[in-house]
């Protein structure tokens, strides 16, 4: 059948049971979920040209697929999650790896004992090695931050190291912070890990679909119940109504098209933007992507290389290793971190966890507590760092809720 496309002048509401806004993994799951197994009549709203969220991949000009926001690759220990994108599509098994360049030389990140070998040399990566495991255990992770912590002057040269040419300047270019001055949660998504493991990811389920993420949206999104309008804002065709004028006081109705909306609303977007940022704006950072194709099979030594002491980028990835794909050219893809300022022009990549921005977010969620049929869900609405695959497991974990 594939994905049915409408107008959103020409929707009925009548003839709608459930409103999702957005469609990555949020919307995309919710969707099919709130159609499938409860029947819904539902309505996706989009506001970009595609469906996919952030996950969106097409073939360029050269024909290689690459992923328009961000190089995604699919981890998960959540069996559920990845039974459940299994369904859409094929997938191919790809175990994803980077290296951090270190002034040209490359070094396996998460840092680990081969990185220590080559920073260190093998004899002082030895003694350094044993060191780590008398103190952590072998094949563990360690946190940089539990690293700085600790007072052996070899664990402190080790953690010095990683710090200043790992974390230190990535850290920087990334947030425009220290890795002091992030939440402690985002460095600790990479660890020193005590291991010859060269991966990325340890999670027991890994891949890459095999005709690429678009596709899989496709397929997730085609069911009978399910209509999608794309380019429309929530923003634009939504009238919310307040228990009174006071700036605090709860939303209490949705109106779609003059009339109430009283099945569930699942909004997907940035909580605050959907406020008109009465608050002030919640921030973000941003990304910028650029793109070259190069007349090679391959430019890079694997999927993605972290400039973690030099260039004004954070990392360049390579499409061709995470997808497969066969071809004498091929594309790697640059990104420059930066401020989001303009939801005009620019796309909220990343919320910054701190204690401040979580009370800020807290008081937008606050707006929404009195109305039981609205549902903020994902990376944006929920303001967390959120993989794709808890996005996947916080959909059907609230499907389970709403349908049963
Ligand atoms: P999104 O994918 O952002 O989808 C939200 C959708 O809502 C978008 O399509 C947006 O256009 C739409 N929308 C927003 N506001 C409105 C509105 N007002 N009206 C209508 N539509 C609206 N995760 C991994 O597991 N592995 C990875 O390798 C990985 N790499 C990443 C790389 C980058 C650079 C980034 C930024 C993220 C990465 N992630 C990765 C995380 C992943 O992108 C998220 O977990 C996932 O996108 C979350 O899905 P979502 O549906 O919550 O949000
Ligand atoms: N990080 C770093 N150097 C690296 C890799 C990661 O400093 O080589 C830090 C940085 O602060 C980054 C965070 O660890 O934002 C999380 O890295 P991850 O690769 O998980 O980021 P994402 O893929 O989500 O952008």
């Amino acid at each position: 059948m594939g994905v049915q496309y409408c107008d959103f002048k020409d929707v009925d509401m009548d003839e709608i049971d459930a409103v999702v806004v957005g469609s990555g993994f949020a919307g995309g799951v919710m969707a099919r979920e709130l159609a499938e197994r409860g029947g819904a009549r539902v309505l996706v709203i989009e506001k970009r040209p595609h469906i996919g969220g952030n996950m969106y991949d097409e073939a360029d000009e050269a024909g290689i697929l690459v992923h328009r926001y961000g190089p995604h690759i699919f981890h998960t220990n959540d069996k559920r999650a990845f039974d459940y994108v299994r369904r859409f599509t094929e997938w191919r098994d790809y175990q994803h790896e980077v290296l951090a360049d270190w002034y040209g030389t490359y070094l396996p990140v998460p840092f680990n004992k081969n990185s220590m070998e080559i920073a260190f040399g093998e004899e002082k990566a030895a003694r350094l090695t044993e060191k780590l495991i008398d103190t952590f255990g072998d094949e563990r992770k360690v946190t940089i931050t539990e690293l700085r912590e600790q007072d052996d002057p070899e664990l402190s040269e080790i953690a010095d190291f990683v710090y200043k040419n790992v974390f230190l300047y990535y850290t920087q270019k990334q947030w425009g912070l220290t890795p002091e001055e992030v939440d402690p949660s985002v460095t600790a998504r990479v660890p020193v890990f005590i291991s010859r493991d060269n991966r990325y990811f340890q999670d027991a389920y890994q891949g890459m679909p095999l005709h690429g993420y678009t596709p899989l949206f496709e397929r997730m999104l085609d069911h009978e119940n399910i209509q999608v309008c794309l380019g429309v804002e929530a923003e634009s065709v939504f009238d919310l109504e307040f228990e009174s004028d006071e700036e605090d006081a709860p939303l209490t109705v949705i109106n779609i098209k003059d009339r109430p909306f009283e099945g569930p609303i699942v909004y997907t977007g940035p909580l605050d933007e959907l406020f008109l940022s009465r608050f002030g704006r919640l921030p973000y950072r941003s990304l910028d992507f650029a793109y070259e194709t190069h007349d090679a099979e391959h430019v890079l030594p694997c999927g993605t290389v972290n400039f973690t002491v030099t260039e004004d980028y954070t990392r360049i990835t390579e499409f061709k290793y995470l997808t497969g794909q066969e071809s004498d050219k091929t594309t790697i893809m640059k990104e420059y971190s930066h401020s989001y300022d303009d939801p005009k022009k620019q796309i909220p990549y990343y919320a910054i966890i701190n204690a401040e921005n979580e009370a800020h977010y807290g008081r937008y969620r606050a707006l929404t507590s009195a109305l039981p049929n609205f549902h903020p869900l994902g990376r944006l609405a929920e303001y967390r760092y959120y993989n794709m695959d808890v996005i996947i497991g916080r959909a059907l974990a609230l499907a389970d809720e709403l349908v049963g």
